[in-house]
Formats: C-alpha cells, sequence, structure tokens
C-alpha cells in the first residue's frame, strides 16, 4: 500500500528540521542501517505507532540553495501542496505567531488538504488516507521513472508506450491525479508510475519553479526499480544525488540512465566523463547500472528496459541458505574481523530472510563490535560472488543474546 506523505513546513528557524529529527529518530534504526553514513537527511521513512509514513522537512530540500529566504518558503509550500497527504505548520511557541508565519499562513489558504498547526501526531494520522480507495495495480514488477523536472521523464514514458507494447493501459495511480501506465515487456507487466504527472495547476501563485521531490519520492516507495533520469548537459547535480540517496535508503533497485544523450558531441561530453563524475557524487554508483539513452531518438531504451529487468532479478534473487552460508565463512576465514574495544566480532551463522530486497541476518556474538569497514567487506563479497548489480543489500547483525 502507498504510504501517505506529510510534510513540515514553516518560516526558517521555527525548529522544522528537529522536529523532523524527532519523529525519523524514533525509528531511524529502520530507516537506514548502511554503515558508515551520517549525513543530513531530509526525507524519510518513518514511524508512529502502527502507522508508516513517508516524512519531508521541506525546509531541507534547498530548492533554491542561494536564494532570498522568501522564494525558499514559498517553494517548500508549492512543493508541499503539488504532493503531500498531510501538512504540518509549525511555528515557535516561545515566539508566538510572527508576521512571517502569518505570511506562511496565507500561503497556505488555497490548500485542500489537512494542515495541522504545531503537531500533534494523533492529529496528523487521522487525516491519512485510507488506502482503500486506490488499490496497488497488479504487476510483475514496478518501475518508476524518477528525476529533475525537464529532463526528459514525460519524453522517456512517451516513447515507451508509443513503441506498440503487447499490453499499454492506463491505470488510475494510488494518488490523486496520477496516472499508471502497465506494459509488457519480455513476457512481464511493468507498471511505470507516473511521476512526470498531471500538474494541478493554479493552486498558489506564480512564477514558482515545480520541484518534484516529494513525488518523486512517493514514486520511488511505490516501486521495485527506480530509474534516475538525469540531463546530459548537467549529470550528477545536488537534487539527483538527493533523490538518489532515497532510492538507496528505501533498499529499492536502482538504475542510473543519463539523457539527452543525442546532444553528447554538441555538449562536448563523453561516457568517460560522466562516468567519473557519477562515481563521484553518489554512494550507490559502484553497483547501479549507468545507461546513456536518448528519449528524443529512442537510442538506448530498450537497453533501459532490460537493465531495469535485470535489475530486478537480482533484487529479488533468493541464494541457497549452504551456498550462502559457505561463502560468507569463507571470507570470515580470509579476513577475519579485527578487535573493537577489546573484543573480536565472531560470525556463527548467516541467513537470506528475504528477497526484493535482498535482506541478510548474520548472527554474532556481540554486534556492537562490527566495524562499518568489515560490513562493507562482507557486502562486497556478496557482490563478487553473487552480483546483486543495482540493489542494495540489507544487512543485520544480531547478538546471541538478542
Ligand atoms: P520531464 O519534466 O522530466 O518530464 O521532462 P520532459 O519530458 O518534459 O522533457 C523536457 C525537455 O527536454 C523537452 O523539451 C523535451 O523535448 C526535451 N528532451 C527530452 N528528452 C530528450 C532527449 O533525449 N534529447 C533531447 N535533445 N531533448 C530531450
Amino acid at each position: 500500500m502507498a504510504k501517505p506523505v506529510v510534510a513540515i513546513v514553516g518560516r526558517p528557524n521555527v525548529g522544522k528540521s528537529t522536529m523532523f529529527n524527532r519523529l525519523v529518530g524514533r525509528s531511524a534504526a529502520i530507516v537506514s542501517r548502511m554503515a558508515g553514513t551520517t549525513r543530513d537527511r531530509n526525507t524519510s521513512e518513518t514511524e508512529w505507532g502502527e502507522h508508516l509514513f513517508i516524512l519531508v522537512d521541506t525546509g531541507g530540500l534547498e530548492i533554491f540553495p542561494e536564494d532570498d529566504m522568501w522564494r525558499q518558503v514559498r517553494a517548500q509550500i508549492e512543493t508541499a501542496i503539488e504532493d503531500a497527504d498531510v501538512i504540518i505548520m509549525m511555528v515557535d511557541v516561545r515566539e508566538g505567531v510572527t508576521p512571517d508565519d502569518v505570511d506562511v499562513a496565507q500561503l497556505l489558504r488555497p490548500v485542500d488538504q489537512p494542515i495541522i498547526l504545531a503537531a500533534m501526531m494523533a492529529e496528523v494520522i487521522k487525516h491519512f488516507p485510507d488506502g482503500t480507495e486506490f488499490p496497488e495495480p497488479e504487476a510483475d514488477l514496478r518501475v518508476a521513472i524518477v528525476g529533475r523536472p525537464n529532463v526528459g521523464k514525460s519524453q522517456l514514458l512517451n516513447i515507451i508506450t508509443g513503441e506498440n507494447r503487447s499490453i499499454v493501459s492506463d491505470v488510475p495511480g494510488t494518488t490523486r491525479d496520477m496516472i499508471d501506465t502497465l506494459i509488457e515487456v519480455e513476457d512481464k507487466t511493468v507498471l511505470l508510475i507516473d511521476t512526470a504527472g498531471i500538474r494541478r495547476r493554479g493552486k498558489i501563485g506564480t512564477g514558482v519553479e515545480k520541484y518534484s521531490v516529494i513525488r518523486s519520492v512517493r514514486a520511488i516507495d511505490r516501486a521495485d526499480v527506480a530509474i534516475l533520469l538525469m540531463d546530459a548537459s548537467e549529470p550528477a547535480t545536488a537534487q539527483d544525488s538527493h533523490i538518489a540517496s532515497y532510492i538507496l535508503d528505501s533498499y529499492k533497485g536502482g538504475v542510473l540512465a543519463v539523457n539527452k544523450w543525442d546532444l553528447a558531441g554538441e555538449l562536448n561530453v563523453n561516457r568517460e566523463d560522466v562516468m567519473a563524475v557519477v562515481g563521484d557524487k553518489f554512494r550507490f554508483a559502484s553497483y547501479a547500472p549507468l545507461r546513456f539513452i536518448s528519449a528524443l531518438t529512442g537510442q538506448g531504451v530498450n537497453q533501459l528496459l532490460d537493465t531495469a529487468l535485470a535489475v530486478h532479478r537480482q533484487w529479488t534473487k533468493s541464494l541457497p541458505r549452504y551456498d550462502l552460508r559457505r561463502t560468507v565463512m569463507n571470507a570470515v576465514a580470509e579476513h577475519p574481523p579485527v578487535a573493537q574495544k577489546g573484543r573480536s566480532l565472531r560470525i556463527y551463522n548467516v541467513s537470506q530472510d528475504q528477497a526484493g530486497p535482498p535482506t541478510f541476518t548474520f548472527y554474532v556474538n556481540h554486534s556492537d563490535t562490527l566495524h562499518f569497514s568489515y560490513q562493507r567487506y562482507l557486502e562486497n563479497r556478496l557482490r563478487e560472488v553473487y552480483d546483486f548489480h543495482g540493489s542494495p543489500l540489507k544487512m543485520r547483525f544480531r547478538s546471541r543474546r538478542e
């Protein structure tokens, strides 16, 4: 079921990110267990009681990084209005309602969604859609094409659906105003999740560029595999990297695609340069396939779909239990863990608990003696032996006493 999206808005310095961290902190452990990564987050899957939802701190989105505050705030609110299910508007109780708060409230006036002033989680949850209205359509795999505005998402969808594949049908998306498309590729039914979207215009003032982070996040959440589309003229921007992080953090299969490659000559760029930039900027670039396409001419588009299918196969793969155990034990024997805090990690067993995403539990003596570099070593070994191209691996370490 699609998770509701809750957006926090408010003038700068009212405490949006503190609130975000408080809410996310409670569930941070399940959100990301990537070893050795600490960085600012502004979009996260969050748990409150039995409710799962996606929380967005719109203040952290850096929509117009070096720009004036009001353009920022307007853009945040625009983003929230476009795509959130519930909006939390924050004010600072110590300062009371300031003139800036009043301006924020003015911008929120035309909004349809419920707006909660200063959050009470019980109140927020009351407004979640019940999920029965738009059931998820059946499909063998779900693919989200995500990326910044104007990278060519609509163009790509058009060329894919225009190519006369055996099933092409529109299905209502699970959220308002979205139309997903069902196609057939290599006898698999593939649901292409609508991110380009039918734009809902005219809700708020003019001149604010559309920014589609929430829409991308929502689409990624529903997908098995996300294709992150970038523009050949400017690959791997900060916004691209933000979306890439969300793909990784939500453990979805990922494919990187550089679009508008028909312009490569004109732009004077080559594959090696792009690969270097992408490799430098994206944490998951080391295992996500990178494709060069033109949604205009169709060049590389079939290969891109084949790649998405191949990544899905990796993502849903189940390893034979004994084989997995042997691989891990051999890796440990070849390169035993170094002592941490005077104790050494010992690994007794390993199992794959789940596929899609591939999820492994390592049974160890003391999980707190695990060093992230050792986790990375084990992950690299699993990739060397079993591939998992394009798929993040979820690795849990459980102490004997747990
Ligand atoms: P979206 O906002 O990501 O859905 O982007 P669009 O599909 O609307 O494309 C934005 C612009 O880029 C349009 O003018 C397209 O014609 C153009 N475009 C999209 N794909 C390509 C491509 O492969 N090559 C070139 N040269 N232009 C493209």
